[in-house]
């Protein structure tokens, strides 16, 4: 049995590039309440994140279609020191896990994600 975490009033920023995660983040993400804003690529990522201040947890892909997810987390960790950042990936490259860490992330998790996996990591993490 799926625990139900209460994100109510959470924002989460979700940089997903491939469609079929997208929606699974969305679906095991419906009966916690978070909000939750999809993005599709880094530069969108950036932007949204630039203008917005209030958001509580940015969930990152590393393999995004226009530039390297570690470029976001960067520029995510320089504007804003406290706000957690969950890394996800679905290859589990040499090093990426230890690069994330170095560049700020508060946790990194690997494809395939379960719903479980998902509201509880995002629970740890959340402010
Ligand atoms: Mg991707």
């Amino acid at each position: 049995m799926v625990a139900n975490y209460d994100f109510t009033n959470k924002i989460i920023l979700i940089v997903e590039d491939i469609d079929t995660s997208s929606r699974f983040y969305k679906a095991a993400l419906k009966n916690t309440n978070a909000k939750l804003i999809l993005v599709e690529n880094g530069q969108t990522a950036i932007d949204v994140f630039d203008s917005s201040n209030n958001i509580d947890l940015v969930f990152l892909d590393l393999n995004l279609p226009d530039f390297d997810g570690f470029e976001v987390l960067k520029h995510i960790r320089s504007k804003d020191k406290d706000i957690p950042i969950v890394v996800q990936t679905a290859y589990m490259l040499s090093g990426e896990e230890e690069t994330s860490y170095e560049l700020g992330a508060n946790d990194f998790i690997t494809k395939p994600i379960t719903i479980d996996i998902l509201q509880k990591t995002i629970s740890k993490n959340m402010a």
